[in-house]
């Protein structure tokens, strides 16, 4: 009933005690562990829940903790270990703050890129190394069209908001996008759904691109 319970490590305990976070949020309390735990998972989530910490905390330890391969240096090209798509800028930019947050003196490096604003900024952001990538899709499209990101090394994809996405139009993109992401082997990558509602058109996009997944409703 602590976060203290859940094998997160000391810097990302301290980091959120730092928040002020006490009690895990029943979506934190059973998202977290599964994602631990290396399941897909595709979970019923309102604003306000507290899901932007149930996807962070996992890609973040895992990140701290796994063992990736050497990614090209000095290119223009970046290699993210870690994707968060969200429909808006806003929610990105919420989610890039908090990330950077929970991210506090562990190295994990976060960087934010929407569309609605110039691109320039976001590329010299990039350029300075970044490990989880929070992007509009979009937006996103575009960097990939530019050679500026590749996903060749995504080992965590978390789809934030995935019906409001898809209500905006964005599953051409998503679709785009997920393709992207070449898989060594099987399994390697890690994919997180997070959504308000469960249409059909969410639960196909579950079938395709999550595998062997635990669907949590809280
Ligand atoms: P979210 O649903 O991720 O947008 O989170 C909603 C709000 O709750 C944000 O302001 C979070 O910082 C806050 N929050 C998330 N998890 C916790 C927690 N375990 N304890 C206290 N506040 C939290």
């Amino acid at each position: 009933n602590t976060f203290a319970e859940i094998d997160l490590g000391e810097a990302l305990n301290q980091n959120i005690r730092r928040c002020k976070y006490v009690k895990p949020t029943p979506v934190q309390r059973h998202a977290i562990p599964i994602s631990l735990g290396g399941r897909d998972l595709m979970a019923c989530a309102q604003t306000g829940s507290g899901k932007t910490a149930a996807f962070c905390f996992p890609i973040i330890s895992g990140i701290m903790n796994g063992q990736f391969p050497q990614r090209p240096r000095g290119a223009r090209t970046v290699y993210p270990l870690a994707l968060i798509l969200s429909p808006t800028r806003e929610l990105s930019c919420q989610i890039h703050e908090e990330a950077r947050k929970f991210s506090y003196q562990t190295g994990v490096r976060v960087v934010v890129a929407y569309g609605g604003a110039p691109i320039n900024q976001q590329l010299r952001d990039l350029e300075r190394g970044v490990d989880i990538l929070v992007a509009t899709p979009g937006r996103l499209v575009d960097l990939l069209e530019r050679a500026r990101v590749s996903l060749q090394m995504i080992r965590y994809l978390a789809l934030d908001e995935a019906d409001r996405m898809l209500d905006m139009g964005f599953e051409p993109q998503i679709r785009k996008i997920v393709e992207q992401m070449d898989m060594p082997q099987p399994g390697v990558r890690q994919t997180m759904l997070f959504s308000a509602t469960f249409p059909k058109e969410i639960q196909r996009l579950a079938s395709d691109f999550l595998s062997g997944y635990i669907f949590l409703a809280v």
